[in-house]
Formats: structure tokens, sequence, C-alpha cells
């Protein structure tokens, strides 16, 4: 059990997690962490070996060798891998198709749950990702699922000029053995298709205020 509070939000990819997950963690004054950033982080590293993502064996030789640092800059979640910083990589097409392939593979879930787990030895947490509220932190009674429809989804992503089959790539975390995107049992789900970044934060912190969690005025 965990002394410090985490913030868990959950969703889709394009649900506007990211921007909700961020100016929460400022609202609050606790750290921002990024979980699907290791998951990328990881992917890029694959990659830039010319490793399959597929052929899990050399993936997991590699995972075995490489060393993953995770750290902080200015209350956000940061990542070197083998000292180098991927963060201008991450959101490559190349990483997009090929990151929920890496992401199914159990014992790269057991490592970077392990790293995500830490940020809570010493500090408050939102941590946005898949399985924040089912699996990384479940003892956690401030769990939030991020949702938007499809279309809006879609339209997000493309506004921010990226390439990225987000429904294939739903598809696959929804369906994979290993911690599926789930909405946990006791999640509080906003469906953020017509709400701004502050509405959705806006209903959050409501939730946390009734829930007792003292938020800073
Ligand atoms: O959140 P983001 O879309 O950047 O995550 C990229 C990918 O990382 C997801 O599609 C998913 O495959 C994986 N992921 C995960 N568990 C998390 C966070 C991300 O499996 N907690």
């Amino acid at each position: 059990m965990t002394p410090h509070t985490v913030v868990a939000i959950d969703g889709p990819a394009a649900s506007g997690k990211s921007s909700v997950a961020r100016a929460l963690a400022r609202r609050l004054g606790y750290v921002y962490v990024n979980s699907g950033a290791m998951y990328r982080a990881v992917t890029w590293a694959v990659l830039q070996q010319q490793i399959d993502p597929r052929h899990t064996t050399a993936v997991l030789e590699l995972l075995g060798i490489i060393k993953i640092k995770c750290g902080l800059h200015d209350g956000e979640s940061t990542i070197e891998i083998n000292g180098q910083n991927p963060t201008p990589f991450l959101c490559d097409e190349s990483v997009n198709q090929n990151v929920s392939t890496i992401a199914s593979i159990e014992p790269v879930r057991r490592t970077l749950v392990t790293l995500q787990r830490r940020y809570a030895d010493d500090h408050d947490l939102v941590m946005e990702g898949r399985d924040i509220g089912s699996v990384v932190f479940p003892e956690t009674p401030y769990k939030f699922y991020i949702d938007a429809s499809a279309e809006v989804r879609a339209r997000r992503r493309a506004a921010q000029g990226q390439n990225d089959e987000i429904t294939a790539r739903d598809r696959r975390d929804s369906s994979r053995k290993a911690s599926p995107l789930v909405i946990a049992e006791d999640a509080h789900v906003i469906d953020s298709s017509n709400l701004t970044i502050d509405g959705v934060v806006g209903e959050i912190i409501g939730r946390l205020k009734l829930k007792g969690l003292q938020i800073p005025d």
C-alpha cells in the first residue's frame, strides 16, 4: 500500500486523458506520470535495434540489457534508455504502429509496472494509461476512465497531425491477455466528447472532493 495519493486516469487512445491528467496534476500539485510514454520508449528502443516487435524472444533479450531510467522534470515523468532521451520520437508513426504489440508482452509490462509504482514511493501522482486503476494501483480510491466517441477521438488525433490508427490500437489493447484496457469496477467514467479539458478536470475535482480528498485552493 503506497503512503502517497494516486489518481488513476485510464482510457482509450486520444480520449483526452493526457491533457486532462497533466492539467489535473498541476491543479493538485501532484507529479504527472505518462505510462504510455514508457511503452512507447521501449518500442522505440526495439525499432532502433531493428528487432521485429513480434519476435518476443528478441524483444526480451533487449529488455534484459537496456538501461531504463525513469525520472522527473518540472513535475512530469521523464524516461531515458541507455542514456538517450527518446521523447522526440515517441509519437513517430512506426512507434504508433508497434507499441500495442510490445505492450502485450507480459515481462515488458512487469518491468514497466515496477517502475511506474516506484513513482508513488516519494510523490503524490496523477498517472495515466490503460491499466492504472485495474493493475498498477488497484487499491487507490481515485479512479477515472475517460472516453470519447470514436469520431471525436479520430478528429483529435488528426488535429495533432498524427498518423495513428487508433481503432486498431484500441482493439489490440482491449483484447490482449496481459492487463487489457478495461474499465475498473470502481472507476468513475467520463465521456469527454462534448467537454473541454477544464470541464473534465472540473468533474474530476468535484468527485475527488466528494471522496474527501483535500484539494488546494
Ligand atoms: O497512452 P498512449 O496512447 O501513449 O499509449 C501507447 C500505448 O501504450 C497504448 O496503445 C498501449 O498499447 C500501451 N499502454 C499500455 N498500458 C498503459 C499505457 C499504455 O499498454 N498503462
